[in-house]
């Protein structure tokens, strides 16, 4: 049986109408890092990639945007770091318990300026926007895992609703393309 992640396996609840976001916490037992997030999230996935937070024993991570104002740390920020400080996404972890808290994009003019990272299984709310997608899937070998079993891999992400890219979603490479071309000129402003 394939593992893709714990708030994935067993299926999701779609999105609550009218949902405004909640409280994410780290997985340390005491003094514990908390970020509120004061908004739904969108473009919910799981994520392939090797620079993506994944809880033990999962394949993939799962994470979503939300607008980076609605983004709030409460408590424990003297326990963040960022992980890499030369990747366009700046991981903020904790540095107890590794658990990565939102990602930012301090580079305005990239595609996703704006937009934080973060993972919404570290809330206790429910309601927030369900995965819609996985991305960066052939990059789970890049981490060890088998290539033969990729084809498994590959139809249980379909068979939960998940169509597998081995980028982002069409939608979101349409808007970086379309950023790229605005920038260039290819494409009016
Ligand atoms: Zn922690
Ligand atoms: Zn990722």
């Amino acid at each position: 049986m394939i593992h893709i992640h714990p708030a994935i396996d067993g299926g999701f609840a779609p999105a609550q109408s009218g949902f405004s976001g909640g409280t994410l916490k780290c997985h340390c037992a005491s003094n514990p890092v908390t970020v509120e997030v004061g908004a739904q999230t969108a473009h919910n996935h799981a994520c392939g990639c090797t620079k993506c937070w994944k809880p033990d024993g999962a394949t993939f991570a799962q994470i979503a945007v939300v607008d980076r104002n609605k983004v709030r740390v409460v408590s424990g920020e003297e326990k963040l770091h960022v992980v890499d400080s030369s990747a366009t996404i700046q991981r903020h972890a904790c540095r107890e318990c590794g658990v990565h808290m939102y990602g930012r994009i301090e580079n305005s003019g990239h595609p996703f300026y704006g937009l934080d990272f973060v993972h919404t299984e570290l809330s206790d709310e429910d309601g927030w926007s369900p995965p819609e997608f996985a991305a960066f899937v052939s990059s789970v070998i890049e981490s060890g895992v088998d290539p033969d079993k990729m084809p498994e891999i590959r139809s249980r992400l379909s068979e939960l609703g998940l169509p597998p890219y081995d980028a982002l979603s069409p939608a979101l490479m349409d808007a970086i393309a379309t950023h790229v071309a605005k920038q260039s000129g290819a494409l009016p402003n």
